[in-house]
């Protein structure tokens, strides 16, 4: 993790053992990425003076690589929803978001996102982060136009669909290609230091200061070998990502997420935002919860397979979230998946053009065989699946009949998603337990004085991976960032 021996973030330093600050501010942020910039910006409108510590050469962290996507709509819908015909009820987004949240989702969080996400929307823009203002539609894991406005979750999938008034709300970068993060993550640093935030680069924040009764009173960063004592007298905020590529601790707390072998990360999730927490007392929540994705589309076409594992039965719908899909895929038995296409829909996804394909047939009972499956039992569920998918129906996993179409013309073929032959894409979504504000919460559920986190250091909006939708966790980490940066400036007490 290229600490020193000496100094580690597992273990805050006393400030008694401070020989000097070497740098006296008000603020100071801990990583200059999604949530750092949103943190700092807010912090300066506020009026206090802010610090940006960032570890790389440059700003922009995992963000700078994303799609530059961000999750947002309700209040009847953002301006651009509404531009193109779309009515987004702030309780339609709230009951969305709560459900995306899974078991332990936080109410208070989602509903000031809820009532708050449209007009954060417009303060993106008027951060200098360009939209474009169109809608794309189709099936999307990420845009390579410059459109704006896509379908990137479960909303129009069951069971999600059930229960929320569905509405896209994936608001994109204006950006032609892969990669408008870094764009977004252009406007929003330049925008904080236009402000007056000081960066610091190639400085890594290696502890928390503390005094005699808990309270975070700064940090302590190395840059170029030295060692510098920074003081924070309203506090520090831990804007440092996840812990994707600390594989000793993704084994210690998301063992499940080692299959996944692709990080999606800039580099730096290394989970010393959470151990510089934890140090100081603080709890943590949903750490073993993971965004995955086996990106199995485009071609949109073969969202109109089926997966079946190895008892040759289904266990999701196809048109759900492609994240959802491979967390679905990832837990069936023994790791062994398939998605059962026919000639009218085969394509070769275009994350993974070698994808092995397991079998091919003439008949479905061919492929069963090759497969090595009991006999009758992929043959029986594909023609259940053939016989409703006439109809338009789906009794038992409800995939829309958008993509619903019987698997008829020969030659058959088995894609494999087994464990082995999968790349799994994954980065973390446990973190820090902290109130809405940004505060950072002990086991008692009390604030610990002068210490905030925000983006995937915190357990923000997005924490469970079967609910995660595209853009939320730039949504979350940009919008919580604002809390923190606010509230820390502001030393509000609740
Ligand atoms: C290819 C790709 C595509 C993605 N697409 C999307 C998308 O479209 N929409 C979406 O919502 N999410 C997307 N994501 C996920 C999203 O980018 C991240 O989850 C998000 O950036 C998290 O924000 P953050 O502020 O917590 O972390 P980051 O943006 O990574 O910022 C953390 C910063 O902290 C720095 N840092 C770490 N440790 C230290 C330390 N000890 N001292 C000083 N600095 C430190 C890092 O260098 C980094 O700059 C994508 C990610 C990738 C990689």
């Amino acid at each position: 993790m290229g600490e020193s021996k000496l100094f580690s973030a597992g273990r805050a330093l006393s400030i008694a053992e401070v020989p000097q600050w070497d740098v006296v501010t008000d603020v100071a942020v801990v990583g200059f990425g999604a949530a750092g910039s949103c943190a700092a910006i807010e912090a300066r409108y506020a009026g206090a003076q802010v610090d940006i510590f960032e570890v790389a050469s440059a700003a922009g962290g995992s963000a700078s690589l994303s799609g530059g996507e961000v999750y947002v709509g309700g209040g009847g819908g953002t301006s651009v929803q509404r531009e193109h015909g779309f009515v987004d009820e702030t309780e339609d987004l709230y009951r969305y978001l709560l459900m995306s949240g899974g078991p332990a989702a936080d109410q208070e969080r989602v509903r000031l996102y809820a009532d708050h996400a449209a007009s954060h929307f417009e303060w993106l823009g008027a951060q200098g982060v360009p939209f474009k203002g169109t809608y794309l539609p189709g099936k999307w894991i990420e845009p390579t136009t410059d459109d704006t406005l896509i379908w990137s979750g479960n909303e129009k999938a069951w069971p999600f669909s059930e229960h929320a008034k569905p509405a896209p709300r994936g608001h994109t970068v204006e950006f032609k290609g892969w990669g408008g993060g870094k764009l977004f993550m252009e406007k929003l640093s330049e925008r904080a230091i236009q402000l007056g935030a000081t960066a610091h680069y190639e400085t890594r924040a290696i502890c928390l200061i503390t005094d005699q009764h808990g309270a975070v009173k700064g940090v302590l960063v190395r840059k170029a070998g030295e060692y510098l004592y920074v003081q924070a007298n309203k506090g520090v905020i831990l804007c440092a990502g996840g812990f994707i590529t600390n594989r000793a601790m993704v084994e210690r707390y998301a063992p499940q997420a080692m299959v996944c072998e692709q990080f999606v990360t800039g580099g730096n999730d290394d989970g010393a935002g959470i151990r510089m927490g934890i140090s100081v007392g603080a709890t943590t929540l949903n750490m073993h919860e993971f965004f995955a994705t086996l990106p199995f589309f485009p071609p949109e076409s073969l969202i109109k397979g089926i997966f079946i594992n190895e008892r040759g039965q289904r266990f999701i719908n196809e048109d759900t979230y492609h994240g959802r899909v491979a967390h679905y895929v990832l837990r069936q038995p023994n790791g062994r998946v398939w998605l059962l296409v026919d000639n009218e829909i085969f394509g070769r996804p275009l994350i993974q053009q070698d994808i092995t394909i397991a079998a091919v047939g003439e008949t479905w009972e061919e492929v069963e065989a090759e497969l090595g499956l009991e006999k009758g039992a992929l043959v029986d569920t594909v023609a259940t699946f053939n016989r409703y998918a006439a109809e338009g129906q789906d009794p038992y996993f409800h995939k829309d009949k958008e993509w619903l179409r019987p698997l008829l013309t020969p030659p058959f073929a088995a894609l494999s998603y087994c464990q082995g032959d999968i790349e799994g894409h994954a980065f973390t979504l446990g973190g820090l337990a902290t109130k809405p504000t940004g505060q950072v919460l002990n086991a008692d559920g009390q604030s610990i004085p002068g210490l905030y986190a925000a983006g995937r250091t915190a357990c923000g909006l997005p924490r469970w991976g079967e609910g995660y939708s595209s853009g939320m966790s730039l949504g979350d980490s940009t919008f919580f960032g604002r809390q923190a940066g606010r509230h820390a400036a502001l030393e509000s007490e609740d």
